[in-house]
């Protein structure tokens, strides 16, 4: 049978992403098409990179929302600053960690790997110590570990990287635009994100941007990019001034992308980032009011996907399916080592608001008594509503 014209659900997204989606970035996203190198298209490539810029908080000249997913932008980060053969560094802290790890061998490198298990954050000295055995020319992080929740410091592995002489290489895909992510503050030489989390915006651009210290090591390649799509000097030149043809840019993602950053824009990156502290404090408090325990050490959690633990005789996906099927609100189960242990609740971008905080916890009481679970009644909502003002 078919579906004939496919009307979605209605859903409430509080899952690792994507996230809800302002109408006014749908309504940009149905607006006609123009050709990918018509003059006013020109213009809105543009303002994008100029937006971009204001959101990762950097000048750099190479910035540019690769066309793709998040996974494209770390395949381009890592496809454009490896040759075959380098040494390079990967921090493990999350499956995402042991992708970039798995693209690094992939591209050629001489991979070596420091490791946390998974929920807690990696410890700088056994970073720096690897760096010092292995001398990479690049050490690559995941800042905000959506397989896990874990938010990972980002400066002390600034100063490994000065002290080896490596290119820093940041995963932001779950923290730009919730968690400040600060490029040329904090010396990031490649950072990528995706458009589907903090960002509010559908998934299929991965915005990047380039040091002019990476620029160089680019520039200097002894072999070109292994992949033609991905490489940023060609891509450069489409961004850039040239504008020569490279591929066909997806037009109604980069009008989404364009008002998703308006929209961020207006409301300033400071009280945005103020605005996901709150709401994951508020939603810790419900959840420890419930009787229920965060997965991550207070001091490196996440504002922007929430790990809770799975309780004792609770079935985390007879739960989950029960939240989707009567309540059309989405969460996320634990990953690799994680599955089944933990619930991933996320609070970013557009889904990041005191009605999904208590709607969720709300549900969540409800499924959990159905399981057997006692807890006095509203406390989790009450204890969220005292933080929510
Ligand atoms: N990096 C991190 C930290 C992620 O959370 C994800 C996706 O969830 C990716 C990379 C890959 O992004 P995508 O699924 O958009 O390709």
């Amino acid at each position: 049978m078919s579906l004939g014209s496919f009307r979605p659900p209605s859903r409430v997204l509080m899952g690792p992403g994507p996230s809800n989606v302002a109408p006014r970035v749908l309504e940009a996203m149905g607006r006609p098409l123009i050709g990918h190198l018509d003059p006013q298209f020109l213009e809105l490539m543009n303002e994008i990179q100029r937006q971009l810029r204001a959101v990762f908080r950097t000048e750099n000249p190479l910035t540019i929302p690769m066309s793709g997913t998040g996974s494209a932008g770390m395949e381009a980060a890592v496809f454009n600053f490896v040759e075959p053969g380098d040494p390079t560094l990967v921090c493990v802290h999350g499956v995402f960690g042991q992708r970039l790890a798995e693209e690094m061998r992939r591209a050629g490198a001489e991979c070596a790997t420091v490791e946390a298990p998974f929920g807690s954050p990696l410890d700088p000295e056994e970073i720096r110590m690897a760096a010092l055995r292995h001398r990479p020319r690049v050490i690559a992080l995941v800042h905000a570990e959506t397989s896990t929740g874990v938010l990972q410091p980002v400066e002390p592995v600034r100063r490994v990287c000065d002290e080896v002489g490596a290119l820093f290489l940041l995963d932001t895909v779950t923290s730009l635009g919730g968690h400040p992510v600060l490029v040329d503050e904090w010396g990031i030489d490649i950072c990528y994100s995706g458009t589907q989390k903090c960002l509010s915006c559908p998934p299929g651009l991965a915005p990047l941007t380039v040091s002019a210290q990476a620029l160089e090591r680019l520039q200097a390649r002894r072999v070109k990019c292994r992949s033609w799509y991905l490489d940023l000097s060609l891509l450069g030149d489409y961004w850039g001034r040239e504008r020569l043809y490279h591929h066909t840019a997806p037009i109604s993602m980069n009008y989404a992308l364009h008002e998703a950053l308006n929209l961020i824009l207006e409301e300033g990156l400071e009280k945005r980032w103020e605005r996901h502290q709150r709401h994951h404090l508020a939603l810790v408090a419900g959840i420890e009011a419930l009787g229920l325990r965060m997965a991550v050490p207070e001091a490196y959690r996440l504002w922007t996907l929430n790990s809770v633990v799975v309780p004792e005789g609770v079935d985390d996906a007879l739960l989950r399916e029960a939240l989707l099927s009567r309540f059309g609100l989405e969460i996320g189960g634990g990953l690799g080592p994680l599955k089944g242990r933990v619930w991933r609740v996320g609070l970013m971008g557009e889904s990041s608001t005191p009605a999904n905080v208590l709607f969720f916890l709300h549900a969540l009481e409800i499924c959990l008594r159905e399981q057997g679970l006692r807890m006095e009644q509203g406390s989790g909502v009450s204890a969220a509503a005292g933080l929510l003002g």
